[in-house]
Parts: structure tokens; sequence; C-alpha cells
């Protein structure tokens, strides 16, 4: 008889796209006649770049021709995008890392679920509230928690409340956690950590030997000077961090696949009699038996975002969301709400008026202003009473968004 990973059975069902789906269905159909703006999901919607397609194409052509085919790669990644990504993302702005602690792969998100599984059982796990759900939901698959409860908070994970009162800066957990997710830029909050907010979480981490799992898939939005684009900036944090990146937002990879995690030399984790083990080699042999790389061509794509005209297209593309997540802050500010981020991240995260709740909200901007977003709530309890807007989306759209939004009763 076959057995299920039971794990899988203490899964609350994705909940949040699905009835997000569900409501905006239901609204089409019952008014064909208007036109509804999505500013939803966390997707982009600008092509990819001149100097990367131009890559692309030229990686297929090699493809092609029996000279400069290619058959496998190395499951790490081709070395001239590694020696790449550590010069460009790291070296040149002063940070140590080199070529070989950087693994390509096919996405972050498969990332942060995948390390889990080079982890014990027993590890604690600390997550924010709201999150981007893999974290939590990977952690469930992995066999780390318990049962869901009602609020939504599974047993044995460590929720971090991320809330106004805090800067949506989590505080220190009572508990010490083993592996701890951050993620700044932060979806949904569209919030930064500064580095004396960052020192702070290495340095508990050093103390208790745990390991931070940093996602800085937005990193390429920050704006302001003064704020981390890496955890490797603050002192330390080569000893207890895991950087995760990726080409998706950076670049609109999105439905290209490619992403970075970095594994310092000198990161460890114990085994039950405390001997400490390279993280790096851990997770070497595991790509190594269950990836076999990105495709070249792909790999070749990536690498264009660090040619001269590559980051100057890229930086461009970023720039006019950025310009979108700038004009949804006036005019939502101006007409009397309280917005967060949008400002290093290519998310607004709104409070509601009248304490109205995250779904209240979500049908009336739909409703009346046939816009979409996505209610705080479904990343989490401390979300209840906000709002996402994401600024992935044309100018004109969002311009008109804003508009019918300034109309609302
Ligand atoms: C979009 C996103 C990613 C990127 O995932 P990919 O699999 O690389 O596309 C990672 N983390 C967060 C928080 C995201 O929002």
């Amino acid at each position: 008889m076959a057995l299920i990973n039971e794990n899988y059975l203490k899964l609350q069902a994705g909940y949040l796209f699905p009835e997000i789906g569900r409501r905006v269905n239901e609204f089409i159909e019952a008014n064909p006649d208007k036109k509804v703006i999505k500013m939803g999901i966390g997707d982009v919607t600008q092509p990819l770049v001149p100097s990367v397609v131009k890559a692309f194409h030229e990686g297929v052509d090699e493809m092609a021709k029996g000279e400069s085919f290619k058959g496998y790669g190395p499951e790490q990644g081709y070395a001239f995008l590694r020696e790449a990504i550590a010069k460009n993302s790291y070296q040149d702005k002063g940070i140590d890392i080199s070529a070989d602690e950087i693994f390509v792969s096919d996405g972050s998100k498969c990332d942060t679920g995948n390390i889990q599984e080079i982890f014990g059982d027993d590890n604690k796990i600390a997550i924010c509230d709201p999150v981007y759900p893999v974290y939590a939901d990977t952690t469930v698959m992995s066999g780390k928690t318990g049962v869901c409860q009602s609020n939504g908070y599974y047993d044995g994970i460590i929720y971090m409340p991320c809330t106004e009162a805090n800067g949506f800066i989590p505080e220190l957990p009572t508990e010490s956690p083993d592996l701890i997710f951050l993620c700044y830029p932060n979806n949904p909050t569209g919030t930064v950590a500064s580095k004396e907010e960052l020192k702070k979480w290495v340095d508990f981490a050093i103390e208790n030997k745990s390991i931070i799992l940093y996602d800085a898939a937005y990193e390429a939005f920050i704006t302001e000077d003064g704020i981390p684009h890496s955890i490797y900036e603050i002192e330390g944090a080569k000893k207890v961090a895991i950087e995760f990146r990726s080409f998706s937002k950076t670049a609109g990879f999105t439905g290209t696949r490619c992403a970075t995690t970095v594994i310092p030399e000198e990161l460890v984790a114990y085994d039950t009699e405390g001997k400490s083990h390279s993280v790096k080699t851990l997770w070497n042999r595991r790509q190594s038996t269950k990836f076999n790389g990105v495709s070249y061509p792909v790999q070749k794509a990536a690498a264009a975002t660090y040619s001269e005209e590559g980051k100057k297209e890229v930086a461009e593309v970023i720039a006019y969301y950025l310009e979108n997540a700038k004009m949804m802050r006036a005019s939502l500010t101006e007409i009397g709400y309280t917005v967060f981020g949008g400002v290093n991240a290519p998310y607004v995260w709104v409070k509601t008026k009248n304490n109205a709740s995250s779904w209240d909200f979500f049908d009336k901007v739909l409703n009346e202003a046939n816009v979409v977003g996505t209610p705080g709530s479904g990343f989490g309890p401390a979300g209840e009473g906000y709002f996402r807007f994401s600024a992935f989306a044309d100018r004109e759209n969002v311009l008109e968004a804003m508009e019918r939004i300034k109309n609302l009763s």
C-alpha cells in the first residue's frame, strides 16, 4: 500500500489567490462591460530587455550548431554566470563572496523551499507574519510542524508579527529558533530593514547558532542610500546566513527562470553530537543529486543583465515600476490612506480606513473601482486591516486605477 507524506494533509487549502480569482470572476460575469484592472499578483508585466533577448537568442543559436552545442551543464551553474554574479552583485559592492559560493538555480521559490531538506526535522523555524506563503508551507511539507490552528498558525512554527508598531521589523523571539526566514525589501509590506536592524538579527543568530535564510528577491528595487542590499553587508553574516536572489523581479525572468543561492564557505550547521558541518557541502550534494542545472540560453540571458547595456536597460524597467509605486503612494496618501512600502520595493501596503477588514476593502475596491488588489490578511493574521497593491502594472492602468479609487465613496 502506497502511503502519502501526511504532512501534506496539514496544509491549508491554497486559499488566497483562488479566492481572489473566484470573486473577480463572479464580478466579471455579473458586469461584462466593466474593465477590471489587476494590481494583485506579484508578477512582472514588462518584456525582457533587448540585451537579455539578444543573449538568449545567441544561446539558442549556439545550441543549434555542432561545434557549440552543450549538453548537461554544471549543476551549480556555468562559471561565466557564477563569476558575473559574484563580481557584479557582491565584489564590486565591497562584499567578499566568491563564485564558488554561488549556486545558480531555476528560482528562489524552489530554493527557499528545497533548502529545508538539508536541515533536520527537529529544527524550529521562525517566520514573519504577514509573509510570503512559501516559507510556511514548505516548512509544513518537510515535517517540521504540527497542525494548523484556526487562526492560520501552525503548531511548532515561531511566528513574528510585523506591524506598524514595530516598523514591520520583527522583534527577536523569546524562544530560540534554529532557522529564521527574513525577506527585505519585504513582500508583502514593501518595507526595508536598516543595517542596525539586520545586525541585531545576525548577532542573535551567532549567539543561538541559528541560520538566517535571507530572501533578497527585491534587492534591485532599493533606492535609498544606506539600506543594505545584502545580508553580507553585516559583519559576521557569512557565518550565519544564506542569501537568495532572483532574476525574476530584477530582470523580468518570472517566466524565464533563473535565481541564485549564496552559501558562504564558513557557514556551518551541527549534527546531534554538536559536530559542525559545512552547509555549502550539503547543498552542493543535494543539488548535484536532484538538479541538473538551468538551461544554457537562460544562463547566457541572465549574464547579459550584467553587461553595461544590460544594467542600464534593467535599471530603466525597475525605475518604471518604482515610478508606478511612487504615483500610487502619492494618490493614496492624498485621499487619506496611510501607506507603507513602495519606495524601495514594488509593493504598496495600505492600511484600510475605519478598521475595515482586508476582505471588505477588497470587495469595495473590486465592486466600486473595479480594481483588484491583495487582502493583507491572506499573508497572515497580522496582515488583517491591510491591503497590498502591486506596482508591476502598465502605467496607464496604474493611473486609471488610482483615479477610480479616488472616487470611491
Ligand atoms: C517573487 C519572489 C521570489 C522569486 O521567486 P522565483 O522562484 O525566483 O521567481 C522570491 N521571494 C519572494 C518573497 C518573492 O516575492
